[in-house]
């Protein structure tokens, strides 16, 4: 059985970010993501958890620094 094999074939996959399905191919230019949204997410998971961190200690650094300043 031998299945030829075009250069520009459209396969369905699922969107890493939602798991729906989404168009692996030329028309599609959030593959594999499903849709622009879910491409953002996905760019921005890693950027979200640097900003997730908290700086607890920025507050009373600063108030060592300027006892003062209260
Ligand atoms: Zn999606």
């Amino acid at each position: 059985m031998s299945t030829p094999t075009p250069p520009f074939k459209e396969t369905i996959v699922k969107c890493p970010t939602c798991g729906n399905d989404a168009v692996y191919g030329p028309g599609n230019p959030y593959r594999p993501f499903c849709r622009e949204a879910c491409k953002m997410i996905d760019l921005g998971a890693w950027a979200t958890e640097v900003y997730r961190v908290p700086a607890p200690d920025t507050d009373p650094l600063s108030d060592l620094d300027e006892p003062d300043r209260r």
